[in-house]
Protein backbone atom coordinates (compact mmCIF):
# COMPACT_ATOMS: atom_id res chain seq x y z
CA UNK A 1 0.00 0.00 0.00
CA UNK A 2 1.36 3.38 -0.91
CA UNK A 3 1.81 6.28 1.65
CA UNK A 4 -1.02 9.30 1.84
CA UNK A 5 -0.87 10.81 -1.22
CA UNK A 6 0.86 14.46 -1.40
CA UNK A 7 -0.17 17.54 -2.87
CA UNK A 8 1.15 18.39 -6.05
CA UNK A 9 4.79 20.64 -6.17
CA UNK A 10 3.38 23.70 -7.86
CA UNK A 11 0.79 24.95 -9.58
CA UNK A 12 0.03 24.07 -13.47
CA UNK A 13 -0.83 26.23 -16.34
CA UNK A 14 -1.46 24.23 -19.60
CA UNK A 15 -2.18 26.87 -22.81
CA UNK A 16 -3.59 24.87 -26.23
CA UNK A 17 -6.54 23.46 -27.71
CA UNK A 18 -9.24 22.26 -25.35
CA UNK A 19 -12.43 20.19 -26.04
CA UNK A 20 -15.26 20.26 -22.98
CA UNK A 21 -18.22 18.80 -23.00
CA UNK A 22 -21.27 20.85 -22.18
CA UNK A 23 -24.30 18.43 -22.24
CA UNK A 24 -25.53 16.06 -24.90
CA UNK A 25 -26.27 18.47 -27.66
CA UNK A 26 -22.97 20.65 -27.39
CA UNK A 27 -19.33 20.80 -26.33
CA UNK A 28 -16.85 23.34 -26.15
CA UNK A 29 -13.94 23.23 -28.63
CA UNK A 30 -11.25 26.10 -27.55
CA UNK A 31 -7.88 26.14 -29.81
CA UNK A 32 -6.35 28.43 -27.33
CA UNK A 33 -7.71 28.29 -23.95
CA UNK A 34 -5.51 28.60 -20.60
CA UNK A 35 -6.40 26.24 -17.61
CA UNK A 36 -5.03 26.60 -14.67
CA UNK A 37 -4.47 22.92 -12.16
CA UNK A 38 -3.80 23.98 -8.20
CA UNK A 39 -1.30 22.53 -6.62
CA UNK A 40 -3.98 19.40 -4.78
CA UNK A 41 -5.52 18.67 -8.56
CA UNK A 42 -7.88 20.72 -8.68
CA UNK A 43 -9.12 23.34 -11.81
CA UNK A 44 -8.77 26.95 -10.76
CA UNK A 45 -9.10 28.40 -13.43
CA UNK A 46 -10.19 28.17 -17.51
CA UNK A 47 -9.95 31.11 -19.79
CA UNK A 48 -11.56 30.19 -23.05
CA UNK A 49 -9.36 32.78 -25.47
CA UNK A 50 -5.85 33.70 -24.86
CA UNK A 51 -3.74 34.13 -27.75
CA UNK A 52 -0.06 33.23 -27.43
CA UNK A 53 1.34 36.59 -26.95
CA UNK A 54 -1.36 37.25 -23.79
CA UNK A 55 -0.64 34.43 -21.71
CA UNK A 56 1.97 35.71 -19.62
CA UNK A 57 -0.75 39.07 -19.12
CA UNK A 58 -3.06 36.88 -18.05
CA UNK A 59 -1.29 34.73 -15.58
CA UNK A 60 0.07 37.92 -14.40
CA UNK A 61 -3.43 39.42 -13.89
CA UNK A 62 -3.89 35.93 -11.90
CA UNK A 63 -0.98 36.53 -9.64
CA UNK A 64 0.71 33.56 -11.34
CA UNK A 65 4.40 34.60 -10.81
CA UNK A 66 7.56 32.92 -10.12
CA UNK A 67 9.47 29.26 -10.62
CA UNK A 68 6.54 27.31 -8.20
CA UNK A 69 4.23 27.75 -11.64
CA UNK A 70 4.55 25.24 -14.38
CA UNK A 71 3.47 26.15 -17.93
CA UNK A 72 2.76 23.60 -20.44
CA UNK A 73 2.30 24.82 -23.58
CA UNK A 74 0.08 22.22 -26.24
CA UNK A 75 1.78 21.20 -29.44
CA UNK A 76 0.50 21.49 -33.14
CA UNK A 77 -1.82 18.12 -33.09
CA UNK A 78 -2.42 17.88 -29.49
CA UNK A 79 -5.60 18.54 -27.07
CA UNK A 80 -6.74 18.40 -23.62
CA UNK A 81 -10.11 16.53 -22.87
CA UNK A 82 -11.61 15.36 -19.97
CA UNK A 83 -10.60 11.18 -19.31
CA UNK A 84 -13.27 8.76 -20.10
CA UNK A 85 -15.16 6.98 -17.60
CA UNK A 86 -15.79 3.78 -18.10
CA UNK A 87 -18.60 2.45 -16.09
CA UNK A 88 -18.82 -1.40 -16.10
CA UNK A 89 -16.13 -3.58 -16.74
CA UNK A 90 -14.99 -7.16 -15.26
CA UNK A 91 -10.70 -6.44 -13.90
CA UNK A 92 -10.59 -10.27 -13.52
CA UNK A 93 -11.75 -11.11 -16.77
CA UNK A 94 -9.28 -8.91 -19.06
CA UNK A 95 -7.12 -11.86 -19.67
CA UNK A 96 -10.54 -13.56 -21.65
CA UNK A 97 -10.56 -10.69 -24.20
CA UNK A 98 -11.02 -11.98 -27.23
CA UNK A 99 -12.15 -15.53 -26.36
CA UNK A 100 -15.81 -17.32 -26.34
CA UNK A 101 -17.39 -14.96 -29.06
CA UNK A 102 -19.18 -17.89 -30.03
CA UNK A 103 -21.17 -17.64 -27.31
CA UNK A 104 -24.02 -16.11 -25.99
CA UNK A 105 -24.25 -14.89 -22.70
CA UNK A 106 -25.42 -17.70 -20.06
CA UNK A 107 -23.16 -20.45 -21.78
CA UNK A 108 -20.09 -17.67 -22.22
CA UNK A 109 -20.29 -17.69 -18.32
CA UNK A 110 -19.88 -21.23 -17.75
CA UNK A 111 -17.20 -21.69 -20.53
CA UNK A 112 -15.07 -19.43 -20.04
CA UNK A 113 -15.77 -16.41 -17.49
CA UNK A 114 -16.23 -18.18 -14.73
CA UNK A 115 -13.20 -20.95 -15.00
CA UNK A 116 -10.90 -17.75 -14.79
CA UNK A 117 -12.36 -16.44 -12.23
CA UNK A 118 -12.08 -18.32 -10.22
CA UNK A 119 -8.29 -18.98 -10.23
CA UNK A 120 -8.22 -15.45 -8.48
CA UNK A 121 -8.89 -17.47 -5.29
CA UNK A 122 -4.92 -17.59 -5.59
CA UNK A 123 -3.68 -14.05 -4.09
CA UNK A 124 -0.47 -14.11 -6.06
CA UNK A 125 -2.26 -14.60 -9.26
CA UNK A 126 -4.59 -12.19 -8.47
CA UNK A 127 -1.88 -9.24 -7.73
CA UNK A 128 0.16 -10.01 -10.91
CA UNK A 129 -2.71 -10.20 -12.94
CA UNK A 130 -4.32 -6.87 -11.67
CA UNK A 131 -1.00 -4.65 -12.05
CA UNK A 132 -1.13 -5.57 -15.75
CA UNK A 133 -4.56 -5.65 -15.92
CA UNK A 134 -5.20 -1.58 -14.36
CA UNK A 135 -2.17 -0.72 -16.34
CA UNK A 136 -4.19 -1.57 -19.57
CA UNK A 137 -7.09 0.37 -18.21
CA UNK A 138 -5.29 4.03 -17.37
CA UNK A 139 -3.37 3.53 -20.22
CA UNK A 140 -6.40 3.33 -22.43
CA UNK A 141 -7.31 6.71 -20.86
CA UNK A 142 -10.06 5.82 -18.86
CA UNK A 143 -9.77 7.90 -15.31
CA UNK A 144 -12.97 6.94 -13.20
CA UNK A 145 -13.67 3.26 -13.52
CA UNK A 146 -15.69 0.96 -12.14
CA UNK A 147 -14.70 -1.91 -11.76
CA UNK A 148 -16.26 -5.44 -11.02
CA UNK A 149 -13.58 -8.15 -9.41
CA UNK A 150 -14.48 -11.67 -8.20
CA UNK A 151 -16.10 -12.95 -5.28
CA UNK A 152 -12.98 -13.51 -3.39
CA UNK A 153 -12.43 -10.79 -0.81
CA UNK A 154 -8.69 -10.86 -0.55
CA UNK A 155 -7.90 -10.60 -4.29
CA UNK A 156 -10.40 -8.04 -4.58
CA UNK A 157 -8.44 -5.75 -1.73
CA UNK A 158 -5.53 -6.43 -3.63
CA UNK A 159 -7.38 -5.36 -6.76
CA UNK A 160 -8.10 -1.74 -4.74
CA UNK A 161 -4.75 -1.33 -3.41
CA UNK A 162 -2.97 -1.40 -6.94
CA UNK A 163 -5.67 1.13 -8.38
CA UNK A 164 -5.00 3.25 -5.42
CA UNK A 165 -0.87 2.88 -5.64
CA UNK A 166 -1.38 3.61 -9.57
CA UNK A 167 -3.37 6.44 -8.89
CA UNK A 168 -6.89 5.71 -10.65
CA UNK A 169 -9.95 6.69 -9.46
CA UNK A 170 -12.24 3.99 -9.56
CA UNK A 171 -15.28 2.16 -7.82
CA UNK A 172 -14.18 -1.45 -6.96
CA UNK A 173 -16.73 -4.34 -5.86
CA UNK A 174 -16.42 -7.91 -4.60
CA UNK A 175 -18.93 -10.01 -6.47
CA UNK A 176 -21.95 -11.43 -4.58
CA UNK A 177 -23.14 -14.16 -5.68
CA UNK A 178 -24.48 -17.41 -3.81
CA UNK A 179 -26.47 -19.26 -6.19
CA UNK A 180 -26.96 -20.81 -9.56
CA UNK A 181 -22.46 -20.10 -9.51
CA UNK A 182 -20.36 -23.61 -10.50
CA UNK A 183 -19.13 -25.49 -7.07
CA UNK A 184 -16.19 -24.38 -7.55
CA UNK A 185 -16.68 -21.10 -8.41
CA UNK A 186 -19.82 -19.85 -5.51
CA UNK A 187 -20.35 -18.04 -2.19
CA UNK A 188 -21.37 -20.54 0.67
CA UNK A 189 -24.29 -18.67 2.28
CA UNK A 190 -25.68 -15.29 1.94
CA UNK A 191 -24.17 -14.69 5.50
CA UNK A 192 -20.95 -15.06 4.31
CA UNK A 193 -21.40 -12.76 1.10
CA UNK A 194 -22.12 -9.96 3.43
CA UNK A 195 -19.42 -10.48 5.55
CA UNK A 196 -16.74 -10.38 2.80
CA UNK A 197 -18.79 -7.05 1.34
CA UNK A 198 -17.88 -5.48 4.63
CA UNK A 199 -14.70 -6.73 4.92
CA UNK A 200 -13.98 -5.10 1.33
CA UNK A 201 -16.09 -2.14 2.36
CA UNK A 202 -13.98 -1.58 5.40
CA UNK A 203 -10.46 -2.14 3.36
CA UNK A 204 -11.44 0.19 1.26
CA UNK A 205 -12.53 3.31 3.04
CA UNK A 206 -9.30 2.43 5.21
CA UNK A 207 -7.05 3.47 2.12
CA UNK A 208 -4.63 6.45 3.18
CA UNK A 209 -6.58 9.78 1.88
CA UNK A 210 -5.60 12.31 -0.40
CA UNK A 211 -3.86 15.78 0.86
CA UNK A 212 -6.18 18.33 0.56
CA UNK A 213 -7.50 21.21 1.96
CA UNK A 214 -11.02 20.44 1.43
CA UNK A 215 -13.57 19.30 4.16
CA UNK A 216 -12.51 15.69 4.97
CA UNK A 217 -15.92 14.50 5.17
CA UNK A 218 -16.54 14.73 1.38
CA UNK A 219 -15.26 11.48 0.46
CA UNK A 220 -15.79 12.20 -3.33
CA UNK A 221 -12.95 14.85 -2.85
CA UNK A 222 -10.78 12.94 -0.10
CA UNK A 223 -10.59 9.53 -1.77
CA UNK A 224 -10.35 8.63 -5.44
CA UNK A 225 -10.86 4.82 -4.50
CA UNK A 226 -14.44 3.57 -3.44
CA UNK A 227 -16.57 0.19 -2.54
CA UNK A 228 -18.73 -0.25 -4.32
CA UNK A 229 -22.01 -2.60 -3.95
CA UNK A 230 -21.54 -5.84 -6.94
CA UNK A 231 -24.36 -8.21 -7.19
CA UNK A 232 -23.05 -9.95 -9.64
CA UNK A 233 -26.55 -9.89 -11.30
CA UNK A 234 -30.50 -11.46 -10.06
CA UNK A 235 -29.64 -15.06 -11.09
CA UNK A 236 -26.56 -15.38 -8.78
CA UNK A 237 -28.35 -14.12 -5.57
CA UNK A 238 -30.90 -15.54 -3.24
CA UNK A 239 -33.14 -12.65 -2.22
CA UNK A 240 -31.85 -12.89 1.42
CA UNK A 241 -28.84 -11.99 0.13
CA UNK A 242 -30.25 -9.03 -1.64
CA UNK A 243 -32.01 -8.25 0.86
CA UNK A 244 -28.69 -8.06 3.68
CA UNK A 245 -27.02 -5.81 0.54
CA UNK A 246 -29.98 -3.33 0.06
CA UNK A 247 -29.81 -2.65 4.03
CA UNK A 248 -26.09 -1.59 3.60
CA UNK A 249 -27.28 0.50 1.19
CA UNK A 250 -30.13 1.97 3.14
CA UNK A 251 -27.75 2.66 6.14
CA UNK A 252 -25.08 4.96 3.56
CA UNK A 253 -26.81 7.07 1.17
CA UNK A 254 -23.29 7.96 -0.76
CA UNK A 255 -22.17 3.95 -1.11
CA UNK A 256 -22.98 3.08 -5.27
CA UNK A 257 -24.11 0.58 -6.38
CA UNK A 258 -23.35 -1.87 -10.21
CA UNK A 259 -24.97 -4.64 -11.44
CA UNK A 260 -26.85 -6.04 -14.37
CA UNK A 261 -29.86 -5.85 -16.20
CA UNK A 262 -31.58 -6.84 -19.22
CA UNK A 263 -28.45 -8.13 -21.40
CA UNK A 264 -29.77 -11.14 -22.67
CA UNK A 265 -33.13 -12.86 -23.42
CA UNK A 266 -32.61 -16.60 -21.43
CA UNK A 267 -30.68 -14.05 -18.89
CA UNK A 268 -34.37 -12.37 -18.47
CA UNK A 269 -36.48 -15.66 -18.62
CA UNK A 270 -34.19 -17.33 -15.88
CA UNK A 271 -34.26 -14.34 -13.29
CA UNK A 272 -38.44 -13.88 -13.84
CA UNK A 273 -38.60 -17.40 -12.95
CA UNK A 274 -36.60 -17.35 -9.79
CA UNK A 275 -38.34 -14.25 -8.49
CA UNK A 276 -42.06 -14.81 -9.37
CA UNK A 277 -43.14 -12.60 -6.94
CA UNK A 278 -41.54 -9.80 -8.75
CA UNK A 279 -43.55 -8.19 -11.99
CA UNK A 280 -40.57 -7.50 -13.93
CA UNK A 281 -36.23 -7.66 -13.95
CA UNK A 282 -35.81 -4.44 -12.46
CA UNK A 283 -38.82 -4.94 -9.72
CA UNK A 284 -36.24 -7.26 -8.31
CA UNK A 285 -33.97 -4.95 -7.74
CA UNK A 286 -36.35 -2.66 -6.70
CA UNK A 287 -38.28 -4.77 -4.22
CA UNK A 288 -34.69 -4.85 -2.54
CA UNK A 289 -34.57 -1.51 -2.30
CA UNK A 290 -31.45 -1.57 -4.76
CA UNK A 291 -32.47 1.11 -6.98
CA UNK A 292 -31.09 4.69 -6.30
CA UNK A 293 -29.73 7.77 -7.90
CA UNK A 294 -26.54 5.98 -7.87
CA UNK A 295 -27.11 2.44 -9.48
CA UNK A 296 -25.31 1.82 -12.26
CA UNK A 297 -27.26 -1.02 -14.35
CA UNK A 298 -24.99 -2.39 -16.97
CA UNK A 299 -26.79 -3.27 -20.28
CA UNK A 300 -30.52 -2.66 -20.58
CA UNK A 301 -30.63 -3.93 -23.77
CA UNK A 302 -34.56 -5.08 -23.79
CA UNK A 303 -36.38 -3.06 -20.64
CA UNK A 304 -39.98 -2.94 -20.68
CA UNK A 305 -41.76 0.15 -21.01
CA UNK A 306 -42.51 -0.06 -17.60
CA UNK A 307 -39.35 -0.65 -16.40
CA UNK A 308 -37.53 2.73 -18.09
CA UNK A 309 -40.09 4.36 -16.77
CA UNK A 310 -39.04 2.99 -12.82
CA UNK A 311 -35.29 3.11 -13.40
CA UNK A 312 -36.43 7.00 -14.38
CA UNK A 313 -38.23 7.22 -10.81
CA UNK A 314 -35.56 6.20 -9.21
CA UNK A 315 -32.72 8.21 -10.77
CA UNK A 316 -30.48 5.14 -11.87
CA UNK A 317 -28.06 5.23 -14.12
CA UNK A 318 -27.62 3.28 -16.92
CA UNK A 319 -23.78 1.83 -18.78
CA UNK A 320 -24.35 1.36 -22.32
CA UNK A 321 -21.71 -1.82 -23.22
CA UNK A 322 -22.47 -1.86 -27.21
CA UNK A 323 -19.11 -3.61 -27.59
CA UNK A 324 -20.33 -6.53 -25.36
CA UNK A 325 -23.52 -6.47 -26.52
CA UNK A 326 -23.08 -7.26 -30.32
CA UNK A 327 -19.82 -9.50 -29.56
CA UNK A 328 -22.54 -11.97 -27.14
CA UNK A 329 -25.46 -10.83 -29.82
CA UNK A 330 -27.64 -9.58 -26.49
CA UNK A 331 -28.99 -7.08 -28.90
CA UNK A 332 -29.12 -3.19 -28.93
CA UNK A 333 -30.08 -0.49 -26.19
CA UNK A 334 -32.25 2.15 -27.51
CA UNK A 335 -30.02 4.78 -25.93
CA UNK A 336 -31.22 7.86 -27.68
CA UNK A 337 -34.85 6.99 -26.34
CA UNK A 338 -33.44 6.50 -22.58
CA UNK A 339 -31.99 9.58 -23.10
CA UNK A 340 -35.04 11.34 -24.25
CA UNK A 341 -36.56 9.93 -21.24
CA UNK A 342 -34.17 11.73 -19.37
CA UNK A 343 -32.31 8.85 -18.34
CA UNK A 344 -28.63 9.22 -17.52
CA UNK A 345 -26.65 7.28 -19.49
CA UNK A 346 -22.57 5.73 -20.24
CA UNK A 347 -20.41 4.19 -21.65
CA UNK A 348 -19.08 0.64 -20.23
CA UNK A 349 -16.15 -1.49 -21.82
CA UNK A 350 -17.68 -4.56 -20.15
CA UNK A 351 -14.27 -6.72 -20.79
CA UNK A 352 -14.66 -9.65 -21.78
CA UNK A 353 -18.13 -9.64 -22.95
CA UNK A 354 -16.55 -6.45 -24.88
CA UNK A 355 -12.83 -7.40 -26.46
CA UNK A 356 -11.23 -4.00 -25.64
CA UNK A 357 -10.36 -2.27 -22.52
CA UNK A 358 -10.63 1.21 -24.56
CA UNK A 359 -13.70 3.60 -23.92
CA UNK A 360 -12.99 4.66 -27.51
CA UNK A 361 -13.98 1.09 -28.77
CA UNK A 362 -17.09 1.78 -26.69
CA UNK A 363 -17.28 5.07 -28.25
CA UNK A 364 -17.04 3.46 -32.43
CA UNK A 365 -19.99 0.75 -31.13
CA UNK A 366 -22.08 3.07 -29.84
CA UNK A 367 -22.26 4.98 -32.53
CA UNK A 368 -22.70 2.03 -34.98
CA UNK A 369 -25.15 0.45 -32.97
CA UNK A 370 -27.06 4.06 -32.84
CA UNK A 371 -26.90 3.34 -36.78
CA UNK A 372 -28.37 0.01 -36.75
CA UNK A 373 -31.43 1.63 -34.63
CA UNK A 374 -31.96 4.06 -37.30
CA UNK A 375 -32.04 1.73 -39.81
CA UNK A 376 -34.64 -0.52 -37.96
CA UNK A 377 -36.65 2.71 -37.56
CA UNK A 378 -36.93 5.39 -40.65
CA UNK A 379 -35.70 4.19 -43.21
CA UNK A 380 -35.03 6.70 -45.96
CA UNK A 381 -36.08 9.17 -43.43
CA UNK A 382 -33.05 10.50 -41.59
CA UNK A 383 -32.00 13.63 -41.58
CA UNK A 384 -28.50 14.86 -41.38
CA UNK A 385 -28.56 17.95 -39.07
CA UNK A 386 -25.08 19.60 -37.89
CA UNK A 387 -25.30 19.79 -34.23
CA UNK A 388 -24.18 23.19 -34.32
CA UNK A 389 -27.66 24.23 -36.23
CA UNK A 390 -29.78 22.20 -33.89
CA UNK A 391 -32.12 24.96 -32.09
CA UNK A 392 -35.00 23.12 -30.17
CA UNK A 393 -32.63 20.22 -29.21
CA UNK A 394 -34.04 17.41 -31.41
CA UNK A 395 -34.95 13.98 -29.73
CA UNK A 396 -32.01 11.23 -30.17
CA UNK A 397 -34.47 8.19 -30.43
CA UNK A 398 -34.25 6.40 -33.21
CA UNK A 399 -31.49 8.37 -34.77
CA UNK A 400 -27.55 8.24 -35.19
CA UNK A 401 -26.10 9.77 -32.13
CA UNK A 402 -24.52 12.91 -33.14
CA UNK A 403 -20.61 14.08 -31.72
CA UNK A 404 -21.47 16.08 -28.94
CA UNK A 405 -23.46 12.67 -27.84
CA UNK A 406 -21.36 10.39 -27.94
CA UNK A 407 -18.51 12.24 -26.30
CA UNK A 408 -20.93 13.43 -23.52
CA UNK A 409 -21.95 9.40 -22.74
CA UNK A 410 -17.77 8.73 -22.64
CA UNK A 411 -17.40 11.19 -20.32
CA UNK A 412 -20.32 13.80 -18.48
CA UNK A 413 -22.45 10.83 -19.07
CA UNK A 414 -20.58 8.62 -17.05
CA UNK A 415 -19.50 11.06 -14.73
CA UNK A 416 -23.64 11.61 -13.67
CA UNK A 417 -23.68 7.91 -13.86
CA UNK A 418 -21.21 7.11 -11.30
CA UNK A 419 -23.11 10.36 -8.32
CA UNK A 420 -19.53 11.72 -9.62
CA UNK A 421 -20.55 14.92 -12.02
CA UNK A 422 -19.47 17.34 -9.22
CA UNK A 423 -15.54 16.40 -9.21
CA UNK A 424 -14.96 14.74 -12.90
CA UNK A 425 -16.43 14.66 -16.35
CA UNK A 426 -15.78 17.94 -17.51
CA UNK A 427 -13.59 20.97 -16.98
CA UNK A 428 -14.77 23.29 -14.60
CA UNK A 429 -13.55 25.79 -11.44
CA UNK A 430 -13.47 23.36 -8.57
CA UNK A 431 -13.62 20.15 -10.71
CA UNK A 432 -10.95 17.68 -10.40
CA UNK A 433 -8.59 17.93 -13.32
CA UNK A 434 -8.93 14.41 -14.73
CA UNK A 435 -7.75 14.54 -18.33
CA UNK A 436 -6.27 13.35 -21.20
CA UNK A 437 -3.74 14.48 -23.20
CA UNK A 438 -4.11 13.48 -26.96
CA UNK A 439 -1.97 13.57 -29.35
CA UNK A 440 -3.47 13.35 -33.24
CA UNK A 441 0.11 13.96 -34.84
CA UNK A 442 0.98 11.31 -37.23
CA UNK A 443 4.41 11.14 -35.31
CA UNK A 444 2.20 9.05 -32.40
CA UNK A 445 2.61 6.09 -34.60
CA UNK A 446 -1.13 5.19 -35.04
CA UNK A 447 -1.63 4.34 -38.95
CA UNK A 448 -5.06 5.11 -38.68
CA UNK A 449 -4.72 8.89 -37.27
CA UNK A 450 -4.03 10.78 -40.77
CA UNK A 451 -2.11 13.72 -38.84
CA UNK A 452 -2.37 17.55 -39.34
CA UNK A 453 1.37 17.47 -40.86
CA UNK A 454 0.27 14.95 -43.09
CA UNK A 455 -2.09 17.36 -44.97
CA UNK A 456 1.04 19.94 -44.36
CA UNK A 457 3.73 18.18 -45.85
CA UNK A 458 1.28 17.05 -48.74
CA UNK A 459 -0.39 20.59 -49.27
CA UNK A 460 -3.93 19.09 -48.89
CA UNK A 461 -5.70 22.10 -47.97
CA UNK A 462 -9.30 20.99 -45.98
CA UNK A 463 -12.20 23.19 -45.79
CA UNK A 464 -11.66 26.40 -47.13
CA UNK A 465 -12.41 28.67 -44.59
CA UNK A 466 -12.35 26.14 -42.13
CA UNK A 467 -11.67 27.82 -38.58
CA UNK A 468 -9.77 26.83 -36.04
CA UNK A 469 -12.80 25.62 -34.12
CA UNK A 470 -13.93 23.36 -36.48
CA UNK A 471 -10.23 22.15 -37.28
CA UNK A 472 -10.24 20.95 -33.46
CA UNK A 473 -13.75 19.39 -33.85
CA UNK A 474 -11.80 17.35 -37.16
CA UNK A 475 -9.29 16.24 -34.52
CA UNK A 476 -11.80 15.16 -32.31
CA UNK A 477 -13.92 13.31 -34.32
CA UNK A 478 -11.02 11.33 -35.98
CA UNK A 479 -9.19 10.80 -32.55
CA UNK A 480 -12.84 9.14 -31.09
CA UNK A 481 -13.37 6.72 -34.35
CA UNK A 482 -9.53 6.18 -35.46
CA UNK A 483 -7.63 6.79 -32.29
CA UNK A 484 -6.11 4.45 -29.37
CA UNK A 485 -4.01 4.26 -26.28
CA UNK A 486 -1.20 5.72 -28.90
CA UNK A 487 -2.77 8.74 -29.42
CA UNK A 488 -2.90 8.86 -25.68
CA UNK A 489 0.65 10.95 -24.29
CA UNK A 490 -0.64 11.26 -20.78
CA UNK A 491 -3.12 10.69 -18.36
CA UNK A 492 -4.07 12.73 -15.88
CA UNK A 493 -6.18 12.23 -12.51
CA UNK A 494 -6.57 14.39 -9.90
CA UNK A 495 -3.83 16.83 -11.76
CA UNK A 496 -1.13 13.73 -11.60
CA UNK A 497 0.42 12.48 -14.70
CA UNK A 498 -0.07 8.29 -13.91
CA UNK A 499 -0.45 7.19 -17.62
CA UNK A 500 -0.06 7.39 -21.25
CA UNK A 501 3.06 7.01 -24.06
CA UNK A 502 5.10 9.87 -22.59
CA UNK A 503 4.53 8.92 -19.17
CA UNK A 504 5.70 5.32 -20.14
CA UNK A 505 8.44 6.43 -22.14
CA UNK A 506 10.23 8.28 -18.98
CA UNK A 507 9.51 5.36 -16.66
CA UNK A 508 13.13 3.55 -16.10
ZN1 LIG B 1 -20.64 -7.14 -17.12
Amino acid sequence: MSAARTHLSSTTVFHGALVNPLDLHSYQALPHALLCVDPYGDIAWIEPHVPDALVQDVMARKGLVGDDVQVVQLKKGEFLMPGFIDTHTHAPQVPNMGAGQQYELLDWLENVTFPMESRFSDVDFARHTYKTVVRRVIDSGTTTCCYYGTLHVEATKVLADIIHEYGQRAFVGKCNMDRNSPDNYVEPSAEASVQGTKELLEHIRGLPPLTSPRPAHDTDRSQLVHPILTPRFAISCTSPLLTSLGQIAASDRSLRIQTHISENLSEIAFTKSLFPECSSYADVYDKHGLLRHNTVLAHAVHLEDEEIALLKERGCGISHCPTSNFNLRSGICKVGELLDRGIKVGLGTDVSGGFSPSILAAIQHASIASKVVSFQHQPGHAIAVPHHLFVNHSPLANKQLPIPALLHLATLGGAQVCDLQARVGSFAPGKAFDALLVSVSSAAGNPAVWGVEVDEALGIERGMGMSKEQHLERMLEAFMFCGDDRNISRVYVQGRVIGGKEWAASQP
